[in-house]
């Protein structure tokens, strides 16, 4: 029985403490927040990760630390790994927490990516504007997650009022990509450098937050390998232990790399019930030094993200596999409070699973571009 130690007490450290459980492993999170759902199914130890008198008694009671959020303090990643066990490492994490080098690591890797730019100042953004064009997005280089942090730069007014909302903090403007779809790949390696990945997801964002997963996809030889091949490149590059997502925008031949998340990651939540070892197992597994398991796909999975509030519960579990996952956190705009995944053995069925539930639910807008895409990906001919 080992103990592990997770930075972040949100969903996905509540759903790693529930896919260790049954291994024998206990958890111990550390979060400041009074309200971390983590709470319900793991103890928390209220501090801030920046009282490193706190994270000592945290370390001394953990055989292995791991984060449920990839924006923890450097320095606190660096003081960890002289008193415990930290997966993945801080150098790791420290590439996924910057856009920028997150980006220059992809372009070393042989990924291609947007056109991109660094924005240190109000000239540095005419010019990157100058060389990109029309649409942009000019993103926080650090900090930005779920469409914050981001605006959209379609006319040469918006750079003024684009530099006001985000300037005084390092930038980075991007290319706006006109993409046929968004697509992520989980990722696992092993403390032995053992690499696994989970079948492609397709992603459906609703206001820069997730809306909707889709597994596996089917997509050209050429996109689906090269996107595997990518991920296993950079978990290689990185050193990389436990579970990470990488995200794509593909637009016709073209793969471009967006972000790679160092962590458990939304776009795997359909792992849970759609794989034999859910990513969130395999974290665990990989950081503990146990073997890796199976990432193979039973069946079609969808995932469907509630957000801000839960809708009607019964009418997703009234429909035969379907699963309901509440995070026990308190309603919020943009809050990201729950999900369901529904599974079929079908392309067919899973359509309509979804229609019946996107009727029950009223919630056709979330639900209609998945139809669309199950039928575009599958029923071609
Ligand atoms: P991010 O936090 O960078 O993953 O952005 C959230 C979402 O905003 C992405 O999943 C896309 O749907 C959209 N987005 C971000 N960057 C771009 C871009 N350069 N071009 C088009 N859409 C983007």
């Amino acid at each position: 029985m080992a103990t592990i130690g997770i930075l972040g007490g949100g969903q996905l450290a509540r759903m790693m403490a529930i896919a260790g459980a049954p291994l024998g492993h206990r958890f111990l999170v550390v979060d400041s927040a009074e309200d971390a759902c983590a709470a319900q199914v793991a103890p928390v130890m209220h501090a801030d990760w920046r009282d490193f008198s706190a994270l000592q008694q945290f370390a001394d009671q953990i055989d292995v630390a791991t984060f449920d959020f990839e924006n923890v303090p450097a320095d606190t990643a660096q003081w960890l790994t002289s008193h415990t066990c930290v997966f993945p490492n801080p150098a790791a994490l420290a590439v996924a927490q910057d856009r920028l080098r997150e980006k220059h690591l992809f372009a070393e890797i042989g990924l291609d990516t947007p056109a991109f730019a660094a924005v240190d100042s109000l000239d540095d953004l005419r010019t990157a504007v100058a060389r990109i064009g029309f649409p942009a997005v000019l993103k926080t280089r650090r900090l930005g997650y779920d469409g914050k942090g981001q605006a959209i730069l379609r006319a040469p007014e918006d750079v003024d009022a684009a530099w006001q909302a985000l300037g005084g903090v390092p930038l980075i403007l991007e290319g706006f990509v006109a993409f046929d779809c968004e697509v992520s790949v989980i990722g696992v390696r092993s403390r032995s450098g053992e690499f696994r990945h989970y079948p492609l997801t397709r992603n459906w964002h609703l206001g820069g937050i997730l809306s909707a997963s889709l597994a596996p996809v089917q997509l050209p030889d050429s996109i689906s390998k090269r996107a595997v091949a990518c991920a296993r490149a950079i978990a290689g590059h990185l050193d990389y232990v436990g579970v990470f997502a990488l995200e794509f925008f593909v637009k016709g031949e073209q793969l471009l790399g967006n972000e790679m998340a160092p962590r458990v990651h939304n776009s795997g939540h359909w792992t849970i019930e759609g794989c034999a070892c859910s990513q969130f197992e395999n974290h665990v597994r990989a950081v503990l030094g146990l073997p890796l398991g199976d990432t193979a796909a039973r069946g079609f999975s969808v995932m469907l993200n509630w957000i801000g509030e839960l809708p009607d519960a019964n009418a997703v579990l009234a429909e035969a596999r379907a699963h309901w996952h509440d995070y026990g956190k308190s309603p919020r705009p943009s809050r990201k409070v729950g999900h369901a995944t529904l599974r079929a053995d079908s392309p067919d069925e899973m359509i309509e699973r979804l229609q019946r539930v996107g009727k029950a639910l009223d919630r056709q807008a979330q639900i209609e571009p998945v139809i669309a895409g199950l039928a575009e990906m599958w029923n071609r001919g």
